[in-house]
């Protein structure tokens, strides 16, 4: 018998992720934007409590509802609990949120390029896909007067360019979306603004959060959304009813408490950001400024594969698309200064 999968299942691709090398210690490993900063030690302080001498509370289910974190976040950017969810990743909240707004056929919109598992999650839903272009000067291209696309999902900072809108830019999109603009603000805590006020004064605007990059809680799975309370009403009506754990819970409030320590850490990753792009530029390659954790190196030459696989043979990971807008350029996230100087040792030498 043919196994009866539904045909857009049959037919999508599937998301492809970052390589992730069994032996990472091998490696510098600077091409899933992780941080290279252990987080806040309050984090495992809290997990550590969290499972007491012997892990007893492990036999209990976690909190549903997530109260203590979302408290935490909603104390942070100053909205009530009822705008505020919790998510396992902002992967699920991008999930959710099209199995929310989008029936089958439905047209979902995100920018091209930006980050392409907005594309598989629609293709899973049986949405249809509409993608906006960029300009020379990262302005949308193409965005119609009214978009009446279902949701548009809008990177900014943009990855992997990594350059921002600015806020009044975001604005005219939210006023000239007829369905819901999602601001996907990943990496939002390395750039110096955010839509959250937006989301205040439209009903239409949701921002996502993700802690795996600025909070270093890749591994954990957190992430959040603020939107308006029937848009966060009806993520939660969704959502796996146990979705968080308990160590992820407890991992987030504490991460969201210790703002001194995230502050501490951004302005050390920001910095070795600024220095890495002047460095690189002097070595002759283009680099869009750069409002997150990683930069978007393009060599003279436009040949972004060559440089991936000299650092390849130097054992250093970096992500290199082979979608025609991103071949000419790299994708470099920002390490230790260390780690930059042993790139920057290499493009030196050889490249
Ligand atoms: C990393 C990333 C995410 C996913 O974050 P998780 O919380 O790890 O699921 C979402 N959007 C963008 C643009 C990202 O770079």
């Amino acid at each position: 018998m043919t196994i009866p999968l539904r045909k857009n299942i049959v037919e999508m691709a599937g998301y492809v992720p970052g390589f992730q090398p069994e032996d990472a210690d091998q490696w510098i490993k600077l091409n899933t934007n992780e941080n290279p900063y252990p987080p806040s030690p309050k984090v495992l302080e809290a997990i550590q409590k969290e499972l007491g001498g012997d892990g007893a509370s492990l036999r209990q289910y976690p909190d549903a509802a997530s109260r203590a974190a979302r408290q935490a976040a909603a104390d942070l950017y100053g909205f009530d609990v009822d705008w505020l969810i919790m998510a396992n990743g902002s992967d699920e909240l991008l999930n959710n949120l099209i199995r929310a707004f989008a029936d089958e056929g439905d047209e979902v919109a995100f920018v091209q390029p930006s980050y392409s598992y907005y594309g598989t999650l629609i293709d899973i839903q049986g949405a249809t896909i509409r993608t906006f272009s960029l300009t020379d000067q990262f302005k949308l291209a193409d965005f119609p007067e009214r978009y009446q696309g279902k949701l548009f999902f809008l990177t900014s900072p943009n990855a992997p360019l990594g350059v921002s809108f600015s806020l009044a830019e975001i604005e005219d999109i939210a006023q000239r979306c007829d369905g819901m603009l999602v601001v996907d603000e990943a990496y939002a805590d390395f750039a110096s603004e955010t839509a959250l006020p937006l989301v205040k004064k439209y009903k239409n605007v949701i921002v996502t959060r993700t802690f795996s990059k600025s909070y270093a809680l890749a591994g954990m799975r957190l992430g959040l959304a603020v939107a308006h309370p029937q848009v966060v009403a009806a993520l939660d009506k969704i959502r796996d009813h146990y979705h968080l754990d308990r160590l992820a819970l407890v991992a987030a409030e504490a991460a969201l408490k210790d703002q001194g320590y995230l502050q501490q850490r951004l302005e050390q990753i920001c910095t070795t950001r600024q220095w890495f792009s002047q460095q690189l530029r002097e070595l002759g390659f283009s680099v869009p400024p750069s409002q997150t954790n990683f930069v978007f190196a393009c060599p003279a030459d436009g040949d972004g594969q060559r440089v991936f696989e000299l650092l390849k043979q130097h054992k250093i990971l970096v992500r290199h698309f082979s979608d025609p807008l991103l071949k000419h350029g790299l994708r470099i996230s920002i390490g230790t200064r260390e780690e930059m100087e042993a790139i920057l040792n290499v493009l030196g030498a050889e490249c």
